[in-house]
């Protein structure tokens, strides 16, 4: 039976360090880091999670603004704001949620967002800092995946891990991350043939497909570790239910550890969206922040 990795546990150790972080902030800098969050239209999802950054922010001390837009703000109006707020020298960070309303150029409201405050690290140079091995503001979901297999196996170098999802947001940056880590990185996606013989030669499993419990416990190498970033919502005996992209009873059954869902992944989000702000705010005041 496989360890579970606590997601909730480690990103609360997180979030409790990153407390500590900005009190020191205020105390030795005068600075409280501030995050800006940037939401167009009326999508419920996106409402709930902007909530939750929110709320999460001022728990850890910071500053939080919302700046809540209308359905069919103009492209213009929302790249004036993404301005606004790249001048404004209280925000450290700026996110806007996505999915923006198709009318409007995601990728152009991406990279007009500051490089230095793009806490999301989705921003083209962000993204090509990463992959070039400098500091740069590393997207968060692919962090936390990265932290849990970190805390679960110690040193990550010279394993065999298996991406399955190459998107920007989580897939390839996750790659990144695990080369930058020494792994041996093979990323597939829905092209690539026999999925279940790559993925039985990976001793770290990184799931981010979006299709419920497709990974299969036959498919997973003895002991290896599974981090399922998936979050499917089904309808199972009558009842909506939340399940990752591998199937939990039976990976559970082979692997050595495995991050449930929910509860694995989808806590880490949040808590390192707080600490990209906290190093954007340092780093723009010139501050050496501690590891966290
Ligand atoms: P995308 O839809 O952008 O990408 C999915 C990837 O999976 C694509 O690269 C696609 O391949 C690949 N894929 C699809 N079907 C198959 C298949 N049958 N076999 C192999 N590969 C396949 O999704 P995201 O990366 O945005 O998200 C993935 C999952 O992670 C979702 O469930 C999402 O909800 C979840 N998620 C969770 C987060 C969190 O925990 N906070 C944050 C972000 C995402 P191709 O490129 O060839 O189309």
């Amino acid at each position: 039976m496989a360890k579970l990795i606590d997601g909730k546990l480690y990103a609360e150790g997180l979030r409790k360090r990153i407390a500590i972080a900005v009190a020191e902030l205020k105390r030795d800098h005068n600075l409280i880091p501030g995050l800006a969050v940037v939401l167009v239209g009326e999508d419920p999802a996106s409402k709930v999670y902007v909530a939750n950054k929110a709320k999460q922010t001022v728990e850890v001390g910071m500053n939080s603004w919302e700046h809540k837009m209308p359905a069919d703000t103009s492209e213009a109006d929302l790249l004036a704001m993404v301005q606004k707020l790249n001048d404004d020298p209280s925000v450290h960070g700026i996110l806007v949620q996505m999915p923006v309303p198709k009318h409007i150029d995601s990728a152009k409201v991406l990279n007009t967002i500051d490089p230095a405050k793009d806490v999301d690290g989705f921003h083209v140079v962000n993204v090509g800092r990463l992959s070039t091995g400098q500091d740069a503001l590393v997207a968060c979901t692919p962090t936390g995946c990265v932290m849990l297999a970190k805390d679960t196996l110690g040193d990550l170098s010279g394993l065999n891990a298996v991406v399955i999802g190459r998107s920007n947001i989580v897939g390839k940056p996750v790659a990144q991350l695990l080369l930058t880590e020494n792994c041996t990185v093979t990323i597939a996606h829905s092209r690539s043939k026999d999925l279940a013989s790559i993925v039985r030669g990976a001793d770290l499993v990184i799931a981010a497909v979006g299709r419920p419990e497709m990974v299969k416990g036959d498919w997973i190498k003895l002991g290896a570790c599974v981090i399922d970033v998936g979050i499917n919502r089904i309808e199972r005996d009558g009842k909506n239910k939340l399940v990752g992209d591998c199937d939990f009873a039976s990976c559970e059954a082979v692997a050595g550890s495995i991050t449930p869902v929910p509860g694995g992944v989808g806590p880490m989000t949040i808590a390192c969206l707080l600490h990209n702000t906290v190093k954007a705010a340092a780093a723009i005041k010139g501050v050496k922040l501690p590891e966290m």
